[in-house]
């Protein structure tokens, strides 16, 4: 179905043209690298509390997000935890999370199994039950042997969370945005996009002040991969940035729509997956055809708005962890609806972040993640907004306020007529 053609622009227009094609309502976009993205059979974790008897030590996976196949003695002091993705073929995003406790303090040395293939990526994250703050457990603590990393971590009779990464389950996202909306109803629409496979909500927030008709579109999407948290981090602060009721965010929303979507895959988060939704499927490879529901129902939420309204969908990020900062951008601009924002919004944030860098990766989307969906579907700029696992937290916040306030500068000047 792709056309090689020399010229960008007539890719872009035959693309756009003669590759879209009506599906259930929706028009389904066409890409180079297509992805079967029908529902898949998961293998999921059996909820209990492991009783390590004559250790007297223990471990739970009874909460959302947690991730615990199984848990085994070794030797006195050495317990295997056993992690394995909900299927495969999967990326590396070799999640866990569990609390354990023991009956007296003792200290345990906790051995990552994973499958063939898959192999140690998080350090553990620590919080004890009941606490608010998390810790990272220090290098110091943490043995690598060939394959096989090792934890040396403390137990008391208390519980602590032993997590890859910190959990934001889909009840504390839910929990977020009603208090970061709460007296902001007047400008803040909150609406269900639908429901996931599971029946759990896909929020969104329609953000805008006055009449929404024919305001441009800024649509921001998040938790597609359940543990990317510093990309949502960085969410979290671009949004509360958008409401923070400045007069740079008063003018913005008197100009622009914006339709923000704070957990696009609340079963997988609530599963403890590595990366799919609980159909066994990457969502950011379903915005082609639409197979899995939070995609199809997201997806119908953002065209009838802009169809509805005329509004038309200038910009789409979605936020996003890997192992480093990154922004992956298409390479195609001038046909977008913004041509020049990514090159003045980068030039933004080096001026505005003290010694900040911009890592920009760019090439057209082949395969159907949302940001192909934004440029060949919309015209839209479309943005992979990346936070690096390790980045410090306090920097996530910095860049997500940044990048928010920069966006909304460029994109008040924008004539958009
Ligand atoms: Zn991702």
């Amino acid at each position: 179905m792709y056309i090689q053609l020399n010229k960008k622009r007539i890719v872009f227009v035959s693309l756009f043209a003669l590759l879209i094609v009506s599906c259930a309502n929706l028009k389904t976009v066409v890409f180079k690298t297509p992805v079967d993205t029908k529902t898949k059979k998961i293998h999921e974790q059996i909820k209990k509390t492991y009783v390590l008897q004559d250790m007297q030590v223990f471990a739970s996976n009874e909460f959302d997000g947690a991730h615990l196949k199984g848990f085994e003695k070794v030797n006195d002091s050495t317990i295997k935890v056993i992690i394995a993705p909900e299927n495969t073929p999967i990326n590396n995003s070799a999640y866990y999370s569990f609390k354990a406790w023991a009956k007296e303090n003792r200290t345990i040395y906790f051995q990552f199994n994973y499958p063939k293939g898959y192999q140690h990526r998080y350090p553990p994250k620590l919080k004890m039950v009941g606490s608010a703050n998390w810790t990272v457990l220090s290098e110091d603590n943490i043995f690598k042997n060939g394959k096989i990393t090792t934890a040396k971590i403390h137990l008391t009779k208390e519980p602590i969370f032993i997590s890859a990464q910190e959990i934001v389950s889909s009840t504390d996202t839910y929990n977020w945005v009603a208090s970061l909306i709460k007296g902001k109803e007047n400008y803040v629409h909150y609406n269900n996009a639908g429901k996931s496979r599971l029946g759990k909500k896909l929020p969104v927030l329609d953000i805008y002040r006055g009449d929404k008709k024919q305001k441009p579109i800024v649509v921001l999407l998040t938790r597609q991969h359940p543990p990317e948290v510093t990309g949502f981090f960085a969410y979290q602060e671009f949004l509360k940035t958008i409401l923070n009721e400045s007069n740079l965010s008063t003018n913005f929303l008197k100009k622009y729509r914006v339709l923000a979507f704070p957990i696009l895959n609340p079963d997988g988060v609530d599963l403890g997956h590595w990366r799919h939704n609980a159909g066994g499927v990457d969502t950011n490879r379903d915005w082609s055809e639409y197979n899995q529901p939070e995609i199809r129902q997201v997806v119908r939420y953002i065209t009838n708005a802009s169809k509805k309204d005329q509004g038309r969908i200038v910009l789409g990020l979605d936020f996003h962890s890997t192992y480093e900062d990154v922004f992956y951008t298409n390479k195609i601009r001038k046909e977008t609806r913004l041509p020049t924002f990514i090159n003045k919004w980068f030039a933004a944030l080096e001026a505005n972040i003290p010694n900040y860098k911009v890592n920009e990766k760019a090439g057209n989307s082949t395969k159907p993640v949302s940001k192909g969906w934004f440029l060949y579907g919309q015209k839209a700029v479309g943005i992979t907004y990346e936070i690096g696992d390790k980045t410090p937290r306090d920097k996530i916040k910095l860049v997500g306020k940044v990048t928010s306030e920069e966006m909304m500068k460029i994109l008040i000047n924008v004539n958009n007529n």
